[in-house]
């Protein structure tokens, strides 16, 4: 085994860290000179865990192992009933698990230990859910015009789905299209963010320990290469992605040179807009867990305060003053409100875009550096930061920063605001803070984005549909309308008469 970094400074490597290995047809695997890489605990700067960096082989290796259980019907020709029984069960053992899984998520990404055991408490629902859904999954029979034509529709599983997700919420993001890909019989193929796989391969061995038959659930770790192998696989039948909007169109390109069918959910530049009729403290509380929370790393990270002249002054300074305020610190402290940037490459990011909106003429109002937090040095935090008079057109106006990064602008009419809302490419999540009934619902029709939360903010539900317009995605998930994208329709016709028809015309009767 050669001895690579993928993800950051890995300088004092420990001989103490952990390999995992990848999970493939229900056994832990080492494969032999494969490459590894180290995740690094963004608050300590030290490695958490050493994975296998999975090339196009074990890809392979792990796609046949769920082409082999999806054909051998063990899971897909289950009595649906059965499959969401065994989902429930997973559930189970994940939430007795849930607080480990959730501090293990924490060293990889940095999020607050009490946001990831939270959100791991709430990946059951999940299972439970779509679980239930399973048996309830029905064809319809269609009243054809020939009444001794009986024609009914069967909804049937895919095959094999290759699943690749990212590092800010790994399991509940991963959970999303497993649960209603699994209710509905396929297998899948899952691959985790480079950054904070540990979790997924924990979740493996969990489904089977509820009973999932093995080659189900299989988890390739690695980063772009291995992704590439996984969604150019003609063995694959859909690629269920969530990630960056420019490695979205890569994977969208790849499968669609397949024809294989593809659900985006990408990333957002997701407004607040606040009304002079609002609650102000509700939506200063409201702004600042859109942006702050998980310091911004969240698809639906609330990174354009759109606000009312009136009030702009008023909000802006208690922002400012708040944000000022946050405790920045170590994730695993309860205390802490703020944990550090996940990795390298991504705080990279977050100061280039801070300093180029400062170059551009913008002023900084809050934070804009970097943080320190006693006792982790080595720690990627960056300030809660608050910037305002940029123009409309510059890539912090536009652009997702994947931080805690909040740009402010005013407005002067509701038409202003919506159109404000809208001049993106992305469209995601908007939050609307009114107190004025009319004005909600008139501006939630307007907005071109996938949710709209009116008077809160950042919530998720598993029975609620989510996903993106324009660039922020294809294709919805959670929600009973979920199930659809991981089935196919087939129509059976049946001539119920004897009657033989003429052989040279398309029958239309
Ligand atoms: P990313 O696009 O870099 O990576 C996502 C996944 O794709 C990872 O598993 C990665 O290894 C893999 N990947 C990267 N390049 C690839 C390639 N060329 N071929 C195949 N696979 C490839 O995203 P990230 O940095 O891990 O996550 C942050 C992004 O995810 C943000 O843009 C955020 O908005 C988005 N996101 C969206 C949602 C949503 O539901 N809409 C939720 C969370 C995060």
């Amino acid at each position: 085994v050669s001895k690579t970094s993928a993800v950051g400074d890995t300088s004092d490597t420990s001989a103490n860290v952990v390999q995992r290995g990848l999970h493939i047809a229900g056994r832990e695997i080492f494969p032999a000179d494969s490459e590894v890489f180290q995740t690094i605990d963004p608050s300590r700067g030290v490695p958490v865990a050493s994975y296998i960096e999975a090339g196009a082989p074990q890809v392979d290796e792990a796609i046949d192992a769920a082409r082999t259980a999806f054909i051998s019907g063990e899971w897909s020709s289950l009595s649906p009933t059965r499959r969401g029984r065994l989902m429930m069960a997973w559930g189970d053992l994940i939430l007795d698990q849930a607080d480990l899984l959730g501090e293990l998520e924490t060293r990889e990404n940095g999020k607050l230990l009490r946001e990831m055991q939270g959100q791991l408490k709430a990946v059951p629902e999940w299972l439970y859910y779509f679980g239930g859904l399973a048996d309830k999954v029905e064809g319809r029979v269609i009243p054809v015009e020939n009444r001794s034509v009986l024609n009914y529709t069967l909804r049937e599983p895919l095959g094999v789905v290759g699943v690749l997700k990212p590092w800010n919420s790994p399991s509940l993001i991963s959970m999303l299209s497993l649960a209603p890909a699994l209710a509905t019989g396929n297998t899948v193929v899952l691959k985790p963010s480079e950054f904070a796989p540990g979790s997924a391969l924990e979740l493996a061995k969990l489904a089977e320990a509820a009973g999932l038959p093995k080659g189900v659930v299989n988890v390739v770790t690695g980063g772009p290469t291995t992704g590439t192998a996984l969604v150019g696989d003609q063995r694959v039948a859909k690629v269920a992605f969530t990630g960056g909007s420019k490695t979205g169109r890569q994977i969208a390109k790849m499968a669609g040179s397949r024809l294989a069918r593809c659900t985006l959910e990408l990333g957002g530049k997701n407004a607040n807009i606040v009304f002079p009729d609002a609650d102000l403290e509700a939506a200063e509380a409201g702004i600042l867990a859109g942006i702050f929370a998980a310091a911004g790393q969240s698809c639906v990270a609330g990174s354009r305060a759109l606000l009312h002249e009136e009030i702009y002054d008023e909000l802006v300074q208690r922002l400012v003053k708040r944000a000022a305020e946050i405790r920045l610190g170590d994730p695993l402290d309860p205390d802490t409100e703020m944990g550090p940037i996940a990795n390298a490459r991504q705080l990279a990011r977050v100061e280039k875009f801070v300093d180029a909106a400062r170059s551009e003429g913008a002023e900084v109002l809050a934070g804009g550096r970097r943080g320190s937090v006693k006792g982790l040095d080595r720690g990627l935090f960056y300030e809660p930061t608050v910037i305002h008079q940029a123009a409309s057109t510059s890539p912090i106006a536009q652009e997702e920063v994947f931080g805690p990064v909040l740009t402010v602008f005013p407005f002067k009419s509701e038409e202003e605001a919506v159109a404000m809302a809208n001049d993106t490419h992305y469209g995601l999540a908007t939050g609307v803070w009114t107190l004025n009934l009319q004005r909600a619902h008139r501006v939630a029709q307007a907005l071109q984005t996938g949710t709209v939360w009116v008077n809160m903010y950042r919530a998720i539900a598993f029975n609620s549909p989510q996903g993106g317009y324009k660039d922020s995605g294809i294709g919805r998930e959670n929600g009973v309308e979920s199930v659809l994208d991981y089935l196919q329709t087939k129509s059976v016709w049946c001539e119920l008469s004897s009657q033989v028809q003429d052989p040279f015309t398309l029958r239309t009767d």
